[in-house]
């Protein structure tokens, strides 16, 4: 499918503007530094954790699942005051610049729109200190390490598979479980008649399928191993306008 114009003309003056200075692969190295220093970190910290300290990680990760679907949904979609930098960067910006008719990065210099810059890693691990602190005074110390941990883990694992969804060539990602599965969900996601309410998980699409906001229609381990599979998608999607001229929406280009 060819871009649209505005898509075009959106990319190129968003490309004017990315600072002459901006190093992609430096970019992500900096995502990775933080996150591994605190895995590291935390993780020389845990000393024999007992099987309730490591029910933490469970926890963590059906709560990050939670929490991914609903900053997505309220924050990144919505203008919320004090949080409108969120709104512009994803909805006017990274919706733009990527549709389901051209979903994929051309250069590394692209990289700026794919991955979240450095400080939103750090306001979220941020977020976690409230909880881990009250682990720790409860003398739980192992769980707040663990729970750290766990959360800087599925920071990584976001922006991972986020750009596992805008990469151009998908001969590897298009077979690999899950990858696959949210590369599809997402792409569908960019889909502007639908973006609004549908597919707002990133990493797996485990809240969207528990609110009914997924495009598809089956059950969750269905959801969770879909892949490229574009027979369970719902055709009565609620849109925002007609896409009837676009009848692969909601699928990925095979
Ligand atoms: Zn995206
Ligand atoms: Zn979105």
């Amino acid at each position: 499918m060819e871009m649209t114009k505005r898509q075009t003309a959106f990319r190129a003056d968003y490309r004017t503007r990315i600072a002459g200075a901006y190093n992609g692969p430096f970019h992500v190295a900096v995502i990775c530094a933080i996150g591994l220093a605190t895995i590291w970190t935390c993780a020389q910290r845990i000393h024999g954790p007992t099987w309730l300290d490591w029910l933490v990680i469970p926890v963590t990760v059906v709560g990050a699942n939670l929490f991914e679907w609903a900053t997505h949904r309220y924050v990144m979609h919505r203008p919320v005051k004090g949080l409108m930098s969120v709104y512009r960067r994803h909805t006017l910006a990274h919706h733009q610049f990527f549709t389901e008719r051209e979903p994929t990065i051309d250069s590394l210099r692209d990289f700026r729109i794919v991955f979240f810059p450095p400080y939103a890693q750090i306001a979220i691990l941020m977020m976690i200190l409230p909880a881990a602190a009250i682990l720790f005074l409860a003398g739980a110390q192992n769980a707040c390490w663990l729970l750290l941990c766990t959360a800087a883990g599925l920071y990584l694992n976001y922006e991972l598979f986020h750009f596992c969804c805008h990469v151009k060539d998908d001969r590897l990602v298009r077979h690999i479980p899950l990858v696959n599965t949210i590369r599809r969900h997402h792409i569908a996601h960019h889909n502007q008649s639908i973006m609004m309410d549908t597919n707002m998980n990133l990493t797996y699409p485990f809240a969207d399928w528990l609110f009914g906001t997924s495009d598809l229609d089956r059950g969750a381990l269905g959801h969770l191993f879909n892949g490229y599979d574009g027979r369970f998608v719902k055709t009565n999607l609620k849109q925002a306008r007609s896409t009837l001229d676009d009848p692969t929406a909601g699928r990925v280009r095979a």
